[in-house]
């Protein structure tokens, strides 16, 4: 006996993008069946012009990408620390949606390169939207922005051949000493991690927490991974790359899908405010680590990640996360590398994206906007009148008392180009020293000799090579050492 089936859902009919059922799927409009076609084919035309339009223009950095939905829980009390509403109480969720990337690869790139990965959450908050735009590495190449674009530029195409050109990397790297505790972590096989779900993630930074009652303090956080980190040997990385470029969006989408759901759990690093002006080094630097022996991480909080994009480009491609995205009870540090991206991360969203990108679903927060920003490119919230301030006719007012600027620090001195002032313990190569030295295992340290001579080996200047062998002999005299010898330079 046959079995009975539900009756299928009616197969909708194709429209135009104005809803108006469209003639053919297949067909375009003729005259005769091999005439030519015709201008009022208004279907074809916008089938066409549309498929011109689908790009957007792809992240200077971060292009290649991969996202999910999911929660934050609350699982430590931090309100002696900060206000922050999403952190007011153990067992309070906030929604967020997470995007991981390559940096330097075009949005067809492979996932597995050697590369830092980004790790970029956005906390859906009470008090509007949270960004915390994040690596898998707890340090940067850089400490000034002014020297960003140009350490891009080094690690992207040259102007003429358009090739990656590792003898410019080089080159970068070791005129920019600052750069070795983030290069040593890069040539490690944490720059090849197996998964996204199987590496750490970073706010890197530094930035400050006020409380309830008005107290700063300095903080950094650590995302932990739950699924243990797990990396690819520089072999393994290069073989998927032609197996499967893919591999990192797929394994977090598959994961996802078999209800396999990554976690991770939010340690946090507290320095009292009055601390930072007396540490043995510049806590701001973006170079550097607190050293986990004077900042004990406290753990805070688990996010799990547990829905799928449902569309791609609107999910992933258009989410715009921005280090200036703060909500009461977190601001900036002095770090020159965050003031930095406060400017430039929202600036890039709305030459990439438009001017009114923070509408988009992806974006929006899910609490009111009250803002008298209004009209520009492709926006469709609605504006109301008043739409200035001040204003005589119950337009939104600014609450001074309760969101009055608090994260703040005092400066002054005259207008000077320089590096921050040295401390006793700022150079550029001792944590890199530490890491090599006292936390990587031997095994670490073979791969990592291994992977830099592989890397430093390929159309590198032997002039260059020279400065590699210096840079890392001043990491650690071994280090140095076993690089040369890779090298067959002295
Ligand atoms: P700890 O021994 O307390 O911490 C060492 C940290 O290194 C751990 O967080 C560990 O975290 C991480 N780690 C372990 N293996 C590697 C690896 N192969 N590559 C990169 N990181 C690794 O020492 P300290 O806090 O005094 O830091 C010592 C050095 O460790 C620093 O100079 C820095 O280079 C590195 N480090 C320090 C971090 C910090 O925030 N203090 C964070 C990350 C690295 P896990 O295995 O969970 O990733």
């Amino acid at each position: 006996m046959a079995e009975s089936r539900p009756p299928a859902n009616p197969t909708p009919v194709t429209t135009t993008d104005a809803g108006i059922p469209a003639p053919s799927d297949e067909h375009s409009l003729s005259v005769g069946p091999d005439g030519p076609l015709l201008l009022q084919d208004h279907y074809l035309i916008q089938k066409m012009a549309q498929f011109n339009r689908e790009r957007v223009p792809e992240r200077v950095v971060h292009a290649k990408g991969g996202g999910a939905h999911g929660h934050f829980e609350v699982t430590a009390d931090v309100t002696p620390y900060t206000k922050a509403a999403f952190l007011s109480e153990v067992g309070k969720r906030t929604d967020v949606f997470v995007r991981f990337s390559t940096v330097a690869g075009e949005l067809g790139s492979a996932d597995t390169v050697r590369d830092p990965r980004g790790f970029a959450v956005k906390f859906y908050t009470d008090e509007g939207n949270y960004d915390l735009v994040g690596n898998n590495t707890p340090i940067f190449f850089v400490r000034d922005p002014s020297k960003f674009s140009d350490f891009i530029h080094s690690q992207k195409r040259r102007a003429d051949t358009h090739l990656r050109d590792n003898n410019m990397q080089w080159d970068f790297w070791t005129l920019s000493p600052e750069s070795a505790h983030q290069v040593l972590i890069l040539m490690s096989d944490r720059g090849t991690p197996r998964s996204w779900r199987h590496m750490n993630g970073y706010g890197s930074h530094t930035f400050m927490w006020v409380n309830a009652a008005g107290e700063r303090f300095w903080v950094k956080y650590h995302f932990k991974t739950e699924q243990g980190i797990d990396t690819f040997t520089d072999d393994e990385a290069k073989a998927r790359v032609s197996v499967d470029p893919d591999l990192h969006i797929r394994d977090l989408a598959s994961s996802i899908r078999d209800g396999d759901f990554p976690v991770w759990r939010l340690e946090i690093q507290i320095m009292p405010f009055a601390e930072a002006a007396t540490y043995r080094f510049n806590p701001f630097d973006l170079t550097k680590v607190w050293p986990h022996a004077d900042y004990p991480p406290i753990t805070i909080g688990r996010m799990v990640l547990d829905r799928n994009p449902d569309d791609y480009f609107t999910e992933v491609e258009q989410a715009s996360f921005e280090p200036a995205n703060m909500v009461p009870g977190i601001g900036p540090s002095p770090d020159k590398m965050l003031l930095g991206r406060l400017f430039s991360y929202p600036d890039t969203h709305r030459y990439r994206i438009g001017p009114n990108y923070l509408q988009l679903p992806i974006n929006r927060p899910k609490v009111p906007v009250h803002s008298y920003n209004k009209d520009g490119a492709m926006r469709y919230g609605p504006s109301s009148d008043p739409v200035y301030a001040p204003n005589s006719y119950d337009g939104p007012k600014a609450d001074t008392i309760r969101y009055g600027e608090e994260a703040v620090w005092e400066a002054d001195g005259e207008f000077v180009r320089t590096a921050y002032t040295l401390r006793r313990d700022d150079d550029d190569f001792g944590q890199a020293g530490t890491l090599y030295r006292d936390v990587m295992s031997d095994t670490d340290r073979d791969h990592l000799v291994t992977n830099i001579v592989g890397h430093a080996s390929q159309d590198v200047q032997v002039d260059v090579q020279r400065r590699v062998v210096e840079y890392w002999r001043q990491v650690d005299p071994d280090l140095g050492a076993r690089v040369g010898k890779g090298l067959g330079v002295g």
